[in-house]
């Protein structure tokens, strides 16, 4: 793997501290390139496994999820920007504008913003001991809640609701309701038998199922400032010390809309072609939010 060379004054700026900006900062060193590579991230820790996060909910402990050892960014000369956002591109004169008003120049930039968890707006929605998981600091914090609480209860048969709930049912037993819009877990990503099975599991596991709900008309209610319950569509009401939400995700393309980009009229991802180049040759996207071109349906 090269390393840094400080005569080499290329700069490369990556945006977003995830696992598709590591695997580009860690490519081009892989490929010879001893350039800058700066890499900013508004998480306060290095690249993690996220999609461990909901696998070891209940007793996982992030900092453990490291997705490479602590030396191998000093080694690597790879630069990490924590804590700031890119909050704009400056595509006229080739900068980013950092949280902080900084302003980082770039020969060539990569978009690697990933996505947040989807956020409902029922009533109560922003009750404390209402969480979403999608960061390390989420996950610390549904831990944390869940220590001492009775009643558990998980919005959501999607796969992050699904493996919360059958996370902290296994450190949890009998505290945990799975609320979901369909007959069972996940049937919208498998067959009907497969996601049977999936509520027979849950069933096994203690999880009580209330199942075809009405999510919008879900609503949260509070007691001396955090969550209390929920009642449902039909008026049933849950105790609940603590509500986790799956309700999916939504790509951060904003900036690279903010910067005039094309963006895939179908899927909202950022276009790119086979190389993960934007309608910008000198900005790419990759991860979660790149649109790339598919060989199977030509779109
Ligand atoms: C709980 C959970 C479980 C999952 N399980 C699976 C699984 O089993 N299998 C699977 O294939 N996928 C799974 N996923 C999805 C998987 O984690 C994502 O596909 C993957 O993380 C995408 O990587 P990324 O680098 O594109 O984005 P991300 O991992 O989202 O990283 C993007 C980073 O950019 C940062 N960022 C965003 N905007 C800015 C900005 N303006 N300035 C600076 N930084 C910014 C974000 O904070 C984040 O650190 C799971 C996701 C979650 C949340």
């Amino acid at each position: 793997m090269a390393k840094r060379d400080p005569s080499n004054t290329t700069k490369m700026v990556i945006v977003g501290g995830g696992v598709a900006g590591l695997n580009c900062a860690e490519t081009l060193r892989q490929s010879n390139f001893t350039g800058e590579i700066s890499v900013i991230s508004n998480e306060n820790r290095l690249p993690y496994d996220r999609t461990l996060l909901s696998k070891v909910l209940a007793v996982g402990d992030v900092n453990k999820l490291s997705l490479r050892e602590s030396g191998f960014y000093d080694e690597a000369g790879i630069d990490y920007h924590l804590g700031y956002s890119v909050t704009e591109i400056d595509r006229q004169n080739k900068s980013v504008t950092l949280s902080n008003g900084n302003k980082l120049s770039y020969d060539k930039l990569l978009l690697a913003t990933g996505a947040s968890s989807r956020k409902v707006n029922n009533e109560g929605a922003s009750l404390p001991g209402v969480f979403y998981l999608r960061s390390g600091e989420d996950q610390l914090a549904i831990k944390e809640a869940a220590k001492n609480a009775s009643n558990i209860v998980v919005i959501g048969g999607g796969f992050i609701g699904t493996e919360a709930c059958a996370n902290l049912a296994k450190t949890y037993p009998g505290k945990l309701s799975l609320v979901l819009d369909t007959q069972n877990p996940l049937q919208k990503f498998f067959d009907y038998d497969v996601s049977a099975m999936f509520l027979n599991e849950h069933q096994k596991n203690g999880v009580k199922i209330y199942n075809n709900r009405n999510l919008a008309k879900n609503v949260i209610k509070g007691k001396d400032g955090r969550v209390s319950s929920l009642v449902l569509d039909n008026g049933y009401v849950l105790p609940a010390d603590m509500i986790v939400i799956g309700a999916g995700a939504e790509i951060n393309t904003q900036l690279a809309e903010q910067a005039g980009l094309d963006i895939d009229g179908n899927n909202k991802g950022v276009t790119v072609n086979p190389f993960l180049q934007t309608s910008d040759s000198d900005i790419f996207a990759a991860g979660d939010i790149a649109s790339f071109p598919s060989w199977t349906n030509g779109m």
